[in-house]
């Protein structure tokens, strides 16, 4: 029988103040450790993180752009005369992959702080490497997930809410995804075929939002910590995390490929394409229509796209649908699928969510 892996962070800590227990994190790798941030989020923060790190002695740096080879290298190189025992990342997804990418450089430990939770990367063990001009070159994988997780939910309420309804987008696919890669012949990102723990946790996601998102988002939009934002948060970083990486990822986030190429589309969130390909995979797959036309009006009403248009591709032609399905079968997890599906199958399926389910 083939070997089944499964993984997660080491510990996760979240609530209003979760922040603020970082330096007690921290303090066991010993002095020195090295802080990455964004220069966003080192001006919200300021004096509150310096009290945080107070008696570290922390190596903190900011990214200055975009995550790529070169400037992972060089924060890097800036911070290895301390010879720091973990990185911690704060901030928001480019700052926490660059202290994935400088921890995976330096051979140690990683300890991640989203101020947002627009996506489930907090958790995993990905790391999404860009070039200059934005174009991702490659997910790297660290050798194991980051040691701690810590989700301060009063920075996320603070935040612009369309944060969290992206989170929400990327979380909602999980279950579908998970549920196709068990029933196909695909792989997890850790390499191997998903154990059940990977779909559970991924179901669990999903009833969670089905339940909480919508009063989630609403408290988000007035920046209040409640029960219901607490449990949309859980849903998109720790078990939407823990879902894809143990139950696997499908057709949804392989069309996020073609989508990070597409007029428009391109400058929407991951979160926001996620939703959207979430309902090409169901019908791609033959999902009972009513149960997509369910899933399409739960998106609706969290006001994630549901079209192309929504996601900033005004009239989209034949040839761009096409180009949007070709690079989408260039990603590898379309053998995560229960049925074998071509870019025809593909296209006609984005016709269909076009059309309105139709
Ligand atoms: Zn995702």
């Amino acid at each position: 029988m083939a070997l089944r892996a499964f993984a997660g962070p080491l510990s996760y800590l979240q609530g209003p103040g979760a922040l603020d227990e970082l330096g007690r994190v921290l303090a066991p790798y010993g002095d020195r450790p090295a802080v990455v941030t964004d220069a966003f989020v080192l001006d919200l923060l300021d004096d509150r993180l310096a009290r945080v790190l107070a008696g570290l002695d922390a190596q903190v740096r900011v990214l200055p752009g975009e995550i790529t080879a070169g400037a992972a290298d060089a924060l890097a190189a800036s911070v290895r005369d301390a010879s720091p025992g973990v990185v911690a990342g704060i901030g928001g997804g480019k700052a926490l992959d660059a202290a994935k990418a400088v921890s995976l450089r330096l051979g140690v430990p990683v300890v991640t702080v989203p101020s947002i939770a627009s996506n489930d990367s907090p958790t995993s063990r990905a790391v999404a490497m860009y070039d200059d001009q934005h174009r991702m070159v490659s997910v790297d994988q660290l050798p194991a997930n980051p040691h701690a997780v810590l989700v301060d939910t009063a920075l996320v309420a603070a935040a612009p809410t369309r944060f969290l309804r992206a989170g929400i987008g990327d979380a909602v696919s999980k279950t579908f995804e998970a549920a196709a890669c068990a029933a196909g012949t695909g792989v997890t990102t850790l390499g191997t075929r998903p154990l059940r723990v990977g779909a559970a946790i991924a179901g669990a996601a999903y009833a969670t939002l089905r339940t909480h998102a919508l009063a989630g988002l609403a408290a988000c939009e007035r920046q209040e910590v409640t029960d219901d934002l607490e449990a949309v948060v859980e849903a998109v970083v720790l078990l939407s995390g823990m879902g894809f990486e143990n139950g696997g990822l499908s057709l949804a986030h392989s069309l996020t490929r073609g989508l990070m190429q597409a007029r428009g589309a391109r400058d929407a969130l991951h979160g926001e394409h996620v939703a959207w390909a979430t309902l090409v995979q169901r019908v791609a797959e033959h999902d009972d229509p009513a149960e997509v036309a369910d899933l399409r009006g739960f998106l609706d009403s969290l006001e994630l796209p549901v079209t192309l248009p929504g996601l900033g591709m005004p009239d989209p032609t034949p040839e761009e649908i096409r180009e949007i399905a070709r690079v989408t079968m260039t990603a590898p997890h379309l053998a995560n699928l229960s049925l074998p599906v071509t870019e025809d199958d593909v296209v006609a399926a984005i016709q269909t969510v076009e059309s309105g389910g139709r």
